[in-house]
């Protein structure tokens, strides 16, 4: 690649939007119960550290309120292997079992015009975890790079901290954060962004029987279903592809995910 080449390309990166996605309970519903199975192994390995059912379920839940992950709790009061844990927990959970390829969520990210705005996930989950999700989807290779936790890492950051936001833009080159816009199931995780200045935040709240519709306070917008994005981000949509329901269009040419280490 010329240097003129490497101006263009960095010009053209400086100039396009970012597109974040959340993985977990936004990429594929709540209702496959997958925060369960990791729950119920989270719960399991506490339990395998000696820790009676009360003072693991106890610890879990505290360290998570804390920390935000449990694994943060487990590496800073415990000695433990944060490889140890991933196998044992996000590791072993039977994603090829539940997650397949969903060809409409495949169409809506193809249909995002990438002249336009480029296609990040942005996960609390680590990288291998990311991965299976993505792949099991259909998608893995419609996103330009996953900003993941690396639970090997001391004290390593996570969302809703800024640090991790800040982390992510570095790693796309990103400096100005007007130009991210993120979607994330967590209103946590969408106020910390909007809190950043990124140029638009939307809380993605499933719809659900057990609980009433609400829209999220203190984000840009909220949404059910990610097809809704044709509509509140359809300046970045290809101008044919901003209507739900629109037959396949053309395909981006595929390639390897490319992922990030996460300082
Ligand atoms: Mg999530």
């Amino acid at each position: 690649m010329t240097a003129q080449d490497m101006t263009q390309l960095s010009s053209d990166v400086a100039a396009k939007s970012i597109i974040w996605f959340d993985i977990d309970n936004t990429l594929y519903p709540a209702s496959s119960r997958i925060d369960q199975l990791m729950s119920q192994r989270i719960q399991a390995y506490f339990r395998g550290l000696g820790l009676d059912h009360d003072e693991a379920t106890r610890l879990h839940a505290k360290y998570y309120r804390e920390y935000g992950l449990a694994i943060r709790g487990l590496t800073r009061h415990h000695i433990i292997d944060p490889v140890d844990f991933d196998q044992k927990c996000d590791g072993s959970l039977p994603l090829e079992d539940i997650l397949k390829p969903n060809p409409a969520l495949r169409k809506m990210l193809q249909d995002i015009d990438r002249s336009k705005a480029r296609v990040w996930a942005l996960t609390n989950a680590n990288i291998n975890h990311a991965s299976r999700v993505l792949r099991n989807l259909g998608i893995d290779d419609l996103f330009e790079g996953v900003v993941y936790c690396d639970y090997s890492i001391p004290n390593f950051a996570c969302k809703p901290e800024h640090e991790f936001y800040e982390h992510a833009m570095a790693r796309a080159a990103v400096t100005n954060p007007t130009q991210c816009l993120f979607v994330d199931d967590s209103l946590k995780n969408v106020r910390a962004a909007k809190a950043l200045g990124w140029g638009s935040s939307v809380y993605f709240r499933e719809k659900d029987a057990n609980r009433p519709d609400a829209e999220g306070v203190g984000v840009d917008a909220t949404i059910s279903d990610l097809e809704e994005l044709r509509t509140v981000w359809a300046h970045l949509f290809k101008p044919s592809a901003t209507e739900v329901g629109e037959g396949p269009g053309p395909s981006l040419p595929n390639g390897p995910i490319e992922t990030t280490v996460q300082a």
